[in-house]
């Protein structure tokens, strides 16, 4: 099934999740045939989990940390967001990679906390335009998914992935459908070289800048699995649009 999920990133309170809720959830009452996924604040989960129980829209964090518990101040574990509920939770946004320095290693230690915990993580990668422009797409996202999957690369169809390129994100400046089309078969590619079991159910998502006005191009693509989307969907109004926008 398509996946379309938003992310929330440092914005709504508890109180506006509330009230986001409830606006959304009659907007995509009859949409039963793709997974709809919101990944909000961690103190947003609470009031998502009692919201959304028995309901189709699922909920996600946005992050986690790799060490079961312990004298780790500040940091939520895998356990933490399995007892709320949490279904998804994006691992390795450029935003962590970026702003708060978060390497290959440890994005791929986040990974290995969260298979087989039964909540499923949304692997980001993406280049940035200095990487772009050097002509270095395609070799640093084969290098950030190698790394992210080091050592696991048997559990490859128990993540999904999200392509975001960095200048695409939050520049309202997309990737074109065609050249995200381009990376998505590649990370395909790539999945299948690096397990010969690959069963192919691993969704391979496109963020940046995603609208209502653009999404419906992008899901045209036959690689694109699904939506990450950001700034839009702050909107409960245009986010569902978006989702059924295709
Ligand atoms: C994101 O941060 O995951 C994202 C895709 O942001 P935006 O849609 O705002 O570009």
């Amino acid at each position: 099934m398509k996946l379309i999920s938003a992310n929330w990133k440092m914005n709504m309170t508890p109180s506006q999740t509330k009230e986001y809720l409830y606006n959304f959830l009659p907007l995509v009452e009859d949409v039963k045939d793709r997974e709809i996924l919101l990944c909000v604040p961690y103190t947003s989960l609470c009031i998502a989990s009692e919201m959304l129980k028995d309901k189709h829209v699922k909920f996600g964090a946005q992050n986690v940390h790799y060490e079961p518990k312990g004298a780790f101040t500040g940091e939520i574990s895998v356990s933490m967001l399995k007892d709320l509920g949490v279904s998804y939770v994006i691992v390795g946004h450029s935003e962590r990679r970026w702003l708060f320095g978060e390497s290959d290693e440890i994005i791929n230690k986040k990974l290995i906390a969260c298979l087989g915990s039964g909540i499923r993580p949304i692997l980001c990668v993406g280049e940035r335009q200095d990487e772009r422009e050097a002509g270095l797409t395609f070799k640093v996202i084969e290098t950030q998914v190698k790394l992210a999957l080091s050592s696991l690369e048997d559990y490859t169809d128990m993540i999904d992935i999200a392509y975001e390129p960095v200048w695409a994100i939050g520049s309202g400046n997309p990737a074109t459908p065609e050249d995200a089309q381009k990376v998505h078969r590649f990370i395909k590619e790539l999945l299948e070289s690096l397990n010969k079991n690959y069963k192919g159910t691993t969704r391979i998502l496109y963020g940046g800048s995603v609208n209502i006005h653009n999404a419906s191009e992008f899901m045209k693509m036959p690689d694109i699995d699904g939506l990450l989307v950001g700034g839009a969907s702050l909107d409960p109004e245009a986010f569902s649009q978006i989702v059924k926008s295709f």
